[in-house]
């Protein structure tokens, strides 16, 4: 079996028969070994390989299929991969972080317990920015993941070792987790398709906090109708997380070639500045190619997302100083070494300093900043007040000049940089962030897709483009995409 068929094919074969749940495996195992994508390997995608489970798992899926009993599984045989800050019961749940090296959880997150009943397969767990806080990949305590297309360059972050997973053949599908663009920013820099869900719409439940008015779980993946599917499978309510919605998971694949009838899109106005020209042209492109496939294009402007990341960079940071305050090598982590005469004190501050990386700590002090007495109106309240002001901006976009389907932005404003352009520099880093936060803020879903491609300095590297739809409607946000996606595919070819 080819190692780029998609999710849907591989199930598909599966499911018939024609193909082996346990060929699939292998051949993906395979690949993650031929591309470096192991731990320690020249890309680096992940934390841990599940060989024996995997395999023994996937032969699992053939018995059921051979016994008549596989007929309703989704992604049968589908190797999946898990972003490491999503807890599976096999293997450790790092989430990039030293204090968590040797953590296991005694339980499977929500979303990865509905992949395994659904038929896929976990073949290992991805490399990723500690904690989620990154946009590049290399604030992990692993070793920085490396973009697949240029591996002297970043595969974006926090998700990168799960877009570099799908980018590079290694799994048709991956879970990542989106606070402020984790999904969809390393997609665009690795050549797939990211999809953020509106806010509720997974079960958190086994996802290590960042910032929880923020999170969410979401898939990587190979296109639109892959991303679709491993959303139809991981969506809907969970009485574990009670802010996950109790609205019906969608059913989205079956749809997905439907049109949208009198599909209007709000294309975003770009300021001009701090955008790489080829994702300039990239979002001009793919508005041409919307309103060649009938699409009618209105101009919107989102005044305030200039805000985005000031607020972001002010509420994501409080949420994780409160949420990272139970590593203290006790209760949760792991525990430093005491001298003779240490307290429990000494204990708290060893553990975090050892434990915590450098990025980690800057967004502790941070929060803890932005929430202390005397600056918290100045900071966290004024962030939230601004927050509000960029889910109206987002409202009265999606309701201008009549109603429109979906806003289409970039996801980034460059490809992908070079390992260690930006690492000295957090501000320049945080401003990669400046499309993907403010959806965060207003908590819609918004997906990443291929939209061209960069010349640099030898290197040709992928561009995407983001659309961004209305709450709990990522039915219409996908088939927005895959309208966009078939109308691009001669010239992404
Ligand atoms: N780059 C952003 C941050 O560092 C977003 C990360 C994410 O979505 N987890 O916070």
């Amino acid at each position: 079996m080819n190692r780029h068929r998609s999710a849907f094919e591989v199930a598909d074969a599966v499911r018939r028969g024609e193909a082996s749940a346990a060929d699939v495996v292998a051949l993906s195992l395979s690949a993650i070994e031929d591309v470096g994508g192991g731990p320690g390997g020249s890309i680096n995608a992940y934390t841990q390989i599940f060989h024996e489970r995997a395999l023994e798992q996937a032969r699992g899926i053939d018995a059921r299929i051979a016994s008549g009993d596989g007929a309703g599984l989704a992604l049968a045989g589908v190797p999946v991969a898990i972003k490491d800050n999503i807890c599976t019961s096999t293997g450790r749940t790092t989430a990039g972080s030293r204090f968590l090296e040797q953590y296991r959880s005694p339980f499977a997150a929500t979303a990865v317990q509905r992949l395994i009943a659904s038929g896929a397969v976990i073949v290992g767990k991805t490399n990723m920015d500690e904690f989620g806080m990154g946009s590049s990949g290399e604030h992990s305590a692993f070793g920085p993941t490396r973009n697949p297309h240029d591996p002297a360059r970043v595969p974006g972050g926090s998700s990168g070792g799960s877009a570099a997973s799908v980018g590079a053949g290694m799994t048709p599908l991956a879970l990542g987790s989106d606070t402020g663009g984790s999904i969809r920013q390393p997609a665009a820099h690795c050549g797939v398709v990211g999809l953020k869900p509106t806010y509720g719409r997974v079960s958190r439940w086994g996802l290590i906090a960042y910032a929880s008015s923020l999170d969410v779980i979401g898939p990587i993946a190979g296109d639109v109708r892959d991303a679709a599917l491993a959303l139809e499978v991981i969506a809907g309510a969970d009485p574990h997380d009670a802010t996950c919605s109790s609205r019906q998971a969608p059913s989205l694949v079956g749809s997905l070639d439907e049109p949208v009838d009198r599909l209007r899109v709000g294309i975003v106005q770009l300021s001009g500045e701090g955008n790489h020209p080829a994702v300039v042209e990239a979002h001009r492109r793919a508005a041409d190619r919307l309103a060649d496939a009938g699409a009618e294009l209105v101009e919107v402007e989102l005044p305030n997302v200039d805000h985005a990341v000031s607020a972001y960079y002010v509420v994501a940071p409080a949420e994780a100083s409160s949420n990272l305050a139970r590593y203290d090598g006790v209760r949760y982590g792991r525990r430093a070494e005491l001298a003779p005469g240490d307290g429990i004190h000494d204990l708290f501050i060893k553990s975090r300093c050892e434990g915590f990386g450098e990025e980690v700590k800057r967004r502790i002090m941070l929060g803890t900043y932005v929430l202390s007495a005397g600056y918290a109106d100045r900071y966290y309240l004024k962030a939230l007040k601004a927050r509000r002001v960029i889910k109206q901006g987002y409202d009265a976009a999606f309701d201008e000049a009549g109603g429109v389907h979906a806003l289409l932005v970039p996801t980034t404003p460059g490809p992908a940089f070079k390992i260690g352009e930006k690492s000295g520099d957090p501000l320049s880093m945080y401003l990669e962030d400046v499309y993907t936060v403010g959806v965060n803020l207003a908590g819609l879903p918004a997906v990443s897709l291929p939209a061209g491609q960069a010349e640099v300095d030898g290197s040709r590297l992928p561009v995407g483009v983001q659309l961004v739809g209305k709450a709990f409607d990522e039915s219409t946000l996908l088939r927005v995409a895959r309208t966009l996606e078939s109308s691009m595919a001669g010239v992404l070819a």
